[in-house]
Order: structure tokens, then C-alpha cells, then sequence
């Protein structure tokens, strides 16, 4: 079976052929470390999270690269704002980011580069666009001539006039030989950071860092490059002229993927309307899977607008998933022991039957542009429906039973971790509803989550029986230990402090 991916270049869906049969080599554009990322940046990396996690799943052996920006505009702003040198501002936010994505259960990609290790080999691509008549040099200043690259536009699909309205006003329009030529390389001003160069004390820009990285770790032509949407224009506009003038017109990318944007209750998010919301404040309130799920339930190109609102509702929606593992891993510990040449019942034979469906109907709708959405529909199908098995439990206690919770489980399990759900870290921020308890998985010890669990059960125990001093030593106690409990309407929700 294929994948199938829309394609910004060619603004349709195609086939995935990868360069090298089996294997995949994907560059995302990571974040711009002057801050903490807020809830948009952090949709665009748990999509792009959620499809190499499905290639992987799919069996493509996946090489991810995620950079860091740790040199720019905007780090350089924040120094000056803080009074602080740019290397604090750019580490401190680099090492947030990592703890946000961990926050997430997002893993680390296979190769994350930071712009300022890769300066050497940024020069060597710029000198080569220089030797090759593609850029000038101008006053320290070294700049791309759009006008010699004849595919310029081909990606955003945008005339020059409306290319010109975009740059014309940029401040140093001065130095250019055409208003739309960028900068591959900036002479430093006094206090900037700054690097040896044949043009003098300077930085990159932002467009060649991406294209120098991409190609450093993965090749020209490799398979995916990927982004949100407001990156098409310039900034991957940008990346292929360079790097196809670099590379002599070699195609740079094979499949150019962009994530759609977030916006907060239907308007941009912005600092003039002040709306922005940091991932922390939002982790803060929900637990990482409830973010993810909400993510992940609008298809990865679509617009999104993000209200506190819609979370509550996931977070209900994710509780039945929930429940609905904990209810098959109680059955499963109860069930008698596993023997062979047992028969099915009529409505085992009709489970498996429909689980085994659910998981070609579930890859086929990932396999058509990493439809995240149907494939959400697809698990809570099999929620009702191994629910309404389970409400009926007659035949469950026997040994052909517990083969069938045990292949219920591996394809509710299966696909939720298809989709990234359910992940270690992300789990360790949970709720607690009105659940059957669920044992430790037989080869292993309880996990601490479990543990927690198990003491809030206690808890709610104890409180249904009046007995509320116990309940609140066990809540003090937990407090004590990090783990902040509050009540809610259908139950508890918890977190570990960070
Ligand atoms: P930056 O650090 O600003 O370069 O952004 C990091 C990533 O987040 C880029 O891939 C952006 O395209 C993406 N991004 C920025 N704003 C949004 C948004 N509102 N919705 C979705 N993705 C966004
Ligand atoms: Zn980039």
C-alpha cells in the first residue's frame, strides 16, 4: 500500500517515493530561540511529530532533522531588551524548547543542528553562490540575485510584482542591486554576534542557515521539507534558490509539506491583539495527550482555532479512550491463563473481524495525507465497540477470551501509538475518572503513574465514605512529592510540578 502526500510545489497529492527505497530523510524548520514557543509553533511540531512518527510505524526508516535558530534578528532584540549577551538568550530558550517538547512526549529528532555549529559550512555555500554569479557582495554585506535564478517563485507561486511589494520596503533596500535580493550574509553591527568571513565580521541569514543544514545532513534531494504555511513565502521560496543554484539545478526537495495555522478563537494570534498563548501556560491547564488530541483532531493543512473550550471537550473525549485501556487491562489480569485450540464465540469471532478492519480502515486514512482526523474516528469506533463487548462479559473469563481482549488491546494500543498518544512523558501528566483499576502489565513493575493512580482511587475511596481527613493527608502527602491534585467535575485531574 502507498502514501499519498499533498505537495506544496505541485499543489496536489502524490505518491511518496522516497530517494532511497524504504528509508526517509525529513527536515522541519524548528524554532527561532528568542522565547518560549507558543500554541501555534507547537501544533506545527506535533504534526510534523505525528507524521514521522507514522512513516516510522509505516516502516520507512526515518531520519528526522529539526534545527535550532540560534542566531538572528530577533535573539539579537531580546539580548539588547534583557541587557544580556545573545548566547544566554539563545540557550535558555533552546533548553525550554527541548523541555516543552518533552512536556509533549515529543522524542528529540534524530539530528537537531544549531545554525551557529554549521557557520563554516554556511560560508562555503555562500562563497560558491558568489564563485557561481548567484550573489554579490555589497558593503560586508553578501546578497542572493533573485533575478538569476529563473525558477524563483515556483514553490509560493508568486509573480515578481507581488514579490515586490513584499521586500520593498525592507531597510536596506539601499545596498541591493534589487529590492527582492536577500541577504545570504550580514556585515555585524558594533555589539552583534559576529563571525570571520572573505566579506569581514558578520552573520548569516536565516534562509541559508536552513538550506546549508538541510543539505549538510541529508544531501540535495532529499525526501520531505517541512514547515508551517507562513513559510512558504519567503523563507522555503528562498531555500530552493539557493539551493538549487548551489547544487546546479539539482531538485533540492522531493515533497514540500506545510502545516496549517492556529489561530486563537478565529483571529491571528499577535502581540498588537495580545492574545498570544505560550505551550506553558496551556500545559499548565491540560494534560499533554488532551493537546495533542486536539491537534491532532483537524487534518494537518487545515486552519485550527484554538479556544479553551474545544480543549474540555477532547479532554472528555480522551477520557473514554482511557477508561476504555484501563477496563481491557483490569479484564485481561482477571481472564484465566492462555491455552491454544480454544474456539472463538460468535461475538469474539465479530470482534476480531472488526478490529482487524478498523486497522486497514485506520492506515488508510493515514496513508492519505497523514489524515489524523478520520483516524481519530477510527479508535473511538473501536472504543464503543470493545466497550459494548466488555459490557457484556459472559465469555470473557475463558482462555479464547483473554486471546481477544489481548488482540483488542494491541490494536487500541497500536493505533493510539500510531498516532503518538499515550507516550511515557506525556503520561505522566493525567486525569483520573471514575475507572475500574488497571494492573501493572505482567512482565513489568507498576509504573509511578499507576502508583498515583492507585493512591487517588484510595482517595476518592476514602471521600466517598466521609472519611475527608484521610483524603486530605493522602492529597498533602502527593503535594509533598510534586504531584498537584485538584478536583473536577467527573473526577480528578493531576500533574507533576514542573
Ligand atoms: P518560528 O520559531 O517563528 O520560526 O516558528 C517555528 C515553527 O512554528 C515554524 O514552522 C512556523 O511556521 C510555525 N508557526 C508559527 N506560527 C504558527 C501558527 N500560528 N500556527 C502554526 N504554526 C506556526
Ligand atoms: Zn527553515
Amino acid at each position: 500500500m502507498s502514501i499519498k502526500v499533498y505537495n506544496t510545489m505541485t499543489r496536489g497529492k502524490e505518491e511518496l517515493v522516497p530517494r532511497e527505497d524504504g528509508k526517509i530523510s525529513m527536515y522541519v524548520c524548528g524554532p527561532t530561540v528568542y522565547n518560549y514557543i507558543h500554541i501555534g509553533n507547537a501544533r506545527t511540531f506535533i504534526n510534523f511529530d505525528m507524521i514521522q512518527g507514522y512513516l516510522r510505524f509505516a516502516g520507512f526508516d526515518v531520519t528526522y532533522v529539526q534545527n535550532v535558530t540560534d542566531v538572528d534578528d530577533k535573539i539579537i532584540g531580546k539580548a539588547n531588551e534583557e541587557g544580556v549577551s545573545t548566547d544566554v538568550v539563545a540557550e535558555k530558550y533552546r533548553v525550554a524548547f527541548e523541555e516543552d517538547m518533552a512536556a509533549l512526549g515529543i522524542e528529540p529528532p534524530d539530528i537537531a543542528p544549531r545554525a551557529t555549529e554549521c557557520i563554516p559550512d554556511m560560508l562555503e555555500v555562500i562563497e560558491a553562490l558568489v564563485e557561481k554569479g548567484y550573489a554579490y557582495e555589497s558593503d560586508g554585506d553578501v546578497y542572493f540575485e533573485v533575478k538569476r535564478f529563473d525558477d524563483y517563485g515556483k514553490l509560493s507561486r508568486r509573480n515578481l510584482e507581488e514579490q515586490r511589494m513584499t521586500v520593498q520596503c525592507e531597510v536596506d533596500a539601499a545596498r541591493k542591486r534589487d529590492p527582492f535580493d536577500f541577504a545570504l550574509w550580514k556585515a555585524s553591527k558594533p555589539g552583534e554576534p559576529s563571525w570571520e568571513s572573505p566579506w569581514g565580521p558578520g552573520r548569516p541569514g536565516w534562509h541559508i542557515e536552513c538550506s546549508t543544514m538541510s543539505i549538510k545532513y541529508l544531501g540535495t534531494g532529499f525526501d520531505i521539507h517541512g514547515g508551517g504555511q507562513d513559510l512558504i513565502f519567503p523563507h522555503h521560496e528562498n531555500e530552493i534558490a539557493q539551493s538549487e543554484a548551489f547544487a546546479d539545478g539539482a531538485r533540492f526537495v522531493r515533497y514540500w509539506l506545510h502545516s496549517g495555522m492556529l489561530n486563537i478563537d478565529r483571529e491571528k494570534m499577535s502581540k498588537s491583539l495580545g492574545n498570544i498563548r505560550s505551550l506553558r501556560e496551556v500545559l499548565a491547564e491540560h494534560d499533554a495527550d488532551t493537546v495533542r488530541m486536539l491537534m491532532l483532531g483537524t487534518h494537518y493543512r487545515s486552519p485550527l482555532s484554538f479556544g479553551d473550550g474545544s480543549l474540555a471537550e477532547v479532554h472528555a473525549s480522551l477520557a473514554r479512550i482511557r477508561n476504555c485501556r484501563f477496563n481491557l487491562e483490569d479484564h485481561i489480569r482477571k481472564a484465566a491463563g492462555e491455552k491454544a485450540g480454544l474456539h472463538h464465540s460468535d461475538r469474539q469471532t465479530v470482534l476480531v473481524h472488526f478490529l482487524n478492519e478498523a486497522e486497514v480502515e485506520f492506515r488508510g486514512h493515514m496513508d492519505d495525507d497523514f489524515n489524523s482526523a478520520a483516524a481519530l474516528g477510527v479508535i473511538f469506533g473501536v472504543v464503543r465497540e470493545v466497550n459494548s463487548y466488555l459490557d457484556e462479559a459472559g465469555d470473557i473469563k475463558t482462555p479464547a477470551g483473554k486471546l481477544v481482549l489481548l488482540e483488542a488491546q494491541r490494536v487500541l494500543d497500536g493505533l493510539c501509538g500510531a498516532l503518538g498518544l499515550f507516550r511515557g512523558a506525556a503520561e505522566s501528566a493525567g486525569s483520573v475518572e471514575r475507572v475500574p483499576m488497571g494492573g501493572p502489565a505482567a512482565t513489568e513493575g507498576p509504573s509511578r503513574e499507576q502508583l498515583i493512580e492507585l493512591l487517588l482511587r484510595v482517595r476518592e475511596t476514602a471521600r466517598e465514605g466521609g472519611n475527608f481527613e484521610f483524603a486530605d493527608r493522602i492529597r498533602d502527602g502527593l503535594a509533598e512529592l510534586g504531584v498537584r491534585v485538584e478536583d473536577v467535575q467527573d473526577g480528578f485531574r493531576w500533574r507533576l510540578e514542573r
